[in-house]
């Protein structure tokens, strides 16, 4: 995600909070503040000492995953008339190649420059207000088919002549265990909750992971797997689709890490046992396409559970947030918490001191439609706060009912969490904003590409192979 919240004019945002009448208003309103002494004291006493993270073996390889999006005019002449840019850079980090990269304290920048001409991201590109393709009635129906056509397609796979190593497949896996009457409990079939076709709207309608074009049993109108993601249903005929685009990068962004944990658990699970995963923001989907975060976790617990039985580790998977209210929170308290702590956010205190929108009326607490990922703010040894956030430690949330609450707060379940906290410290002396590690760090300092289907997948197959041979 590109850097949000940042006011363009400063000068004028300080006009308006000194105009009378919005200093009036403001008083009257609830917002994020400074905490008081007392309240600072309440917070600070939340925290825990880290678990003991010395002789915490590092993984030996990273994945950083990031997104961005625009929506671009075609012309300068038209210009709503406006195609939609999703990229996303996924960066492999070999940690061996990356300890050589240091000269002393440093990073050498010609070697950095070097490596990150090889960092070629995965594009899509979607029709956006006033363009159709190939004959559909609409920008909307255009849009479903264009996303669906790049889902499978040759770039978003393994081995681009199968189509089941695409990432399209990864979404049947995520799907079929998602919670509710919609799963199907089988990777190669999931259903839709209804038509897209406004005039039908019958459902759900349950699809094939085939690649011939499947049609709706009601109405016979085109219908396609990644239907399912909703995205289509923010999707306007004429004006911009921001919304919309945000959505599906979110989407793909969540997406992709399960997609490389499918494809190293079928090929080298001994190097998915050594591989960390960071992604750009909390461990949530929002939007239509929420419902992906129970296929998430789900397929991420029984991939651990196939982990544990081989005898290997846990895969790490942080996520990182550079802004949002949480970010905004830590830094109004950084300095009343001590070096080397963490705190795993509850509810009451979300609810109490981060989020003055309101309670959510959640059946399973904060974030129980979007969320697969506990946050957590963690004060560094060194003094750098972040906020991160690693997978629930369970399959599904409604398992637990109401404990789940606490049972997602407590430390003890993280296992992976002195081996997580560790890699953070150890990325973080590279850094010059607490915010942004491991992002900024495969964007600025890394790393080999990471395109699926490309070379790299295969590399990393053939290490893991040499390193059985040793
Ligand atoms: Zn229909």
């Amino acid at each position: 995600m590109p850097y949000q919240g940042e006011i363009a004019n400063k000068a004028s945002h300080s006009d308006i909070v000194r105009n009378p009448d919005v200093a009036a208003f403001l008083k009257g309103c609830t917002y994020l503040r400074e905490p008081s002494a007392e309240e600072a004291q309440t917070i600070s006493a939340r925290f825990q000492v880290i678990p003991p993270t010395d002789g915490t073996e590092l993984p030996n390889y990273v994945i950083a995953v990031d997104g961005s999006f625009y929506e671009a005019s075609i012309t300068e002449r038209l210009p709503s008339t406006r195609i939609g840019f999703i990229k996303i850079g996924a960066v492999l980090i070999d940690m061996a190649q990356y300890k050589s990269l240091r000269v002393g304290p440093f990073v050498d920048p010609f070697r950095v420059a070097e490596l990150q001409r090889n960092n070629s991201p995965l594009t899509f590109a979607v029709p956006s207000a006033n363009i159709r393709t190939n004959g559909k009635a609409s920008v909307r129906d255009s849009f479903r088919a264009a996303v669906d056509e790049q889902l499978v397609g040759p770039r978003t796979r393994f081995n681009p002549e199968d189509g089941r190593s695409s990432l399209r497949t990864t979404l049947f896996h995520l799907a079929a265990r998602r919670a509710g009457p919609l799963a199907t409990g089988d990777s190669t079939r999931l259903r839709l909750h209804a038509c897209p076709n406004p005039e039908c709207s019958n459902g759900p309608i349950e699809l094939m992971d085939v690649p011939e074009q499947q049609f709706c049993p009601y109405c016979n109108t085109e219908v396609y797997p990644s239907d399912c993601l909703r995205v289509w249903e923010e999707v306007t005929d004429f004006q911009s689709n921001a919304t919309a685009l945000s959505r599906l990068m979110l989407v793909i962004e969540h997406m992709l890490p399960m997609h490389y944990l499918r494809f190293l658990l079928e090929n080298s699970p001994q190097v998915l046992g050594s591989t960390a995963f960071f992604v750009d923001g909390p461990l949530a989907i929002f939007g239509n396409g929420a419902w992906l975060h129970g296929g998430i976790l789900r397929y991420f617990a029984e991939v651990n559970a196939q982990l544990e039985q081989r005898g290997l580790p846990r895969i790490i998977m942080i996520g990182l947030q550079k802004t949002g209210q949480v970010v905004d929170h830590i830094k109004l308290i950084d300095r009343y918490v001590q070096p080397g702590r963490i705190f795993a956010i509850d509810d009451d205190f979300r609810y109490q001191f981060i989020l003055m929108g309101g309670r959510e009326p959640a059946e399973n607490g904060f974030g129980s439609g979007t969320y697969y990922g506990q946050d957590f703010i963690y004060k560094t040894p060194s003094g750098r706060i972040f906020c991160m956030a690693l997978p629930y430690p369970v399959a599904s949330k409604t398992e637990f009912g109401e404990s789940f609450k606490t049972t997602k707060t407590q430390l003890s379940h993280y296992v992976e969490l002195p081996r997580a906290l560790a890699l953070i410290d150890h990325f973080e002396s590279d850094l010059y904003e607490n915010a942004v590690i491991p992002i900024a760090l495969a964007h600025r300092y890394t790393a080999i590409s990471l395109q699926p289907g490309g070379k790299v997948l295969d590399l990393l197959t053939r290490r893991a192979l040499a390193q059985i041979g040793t």
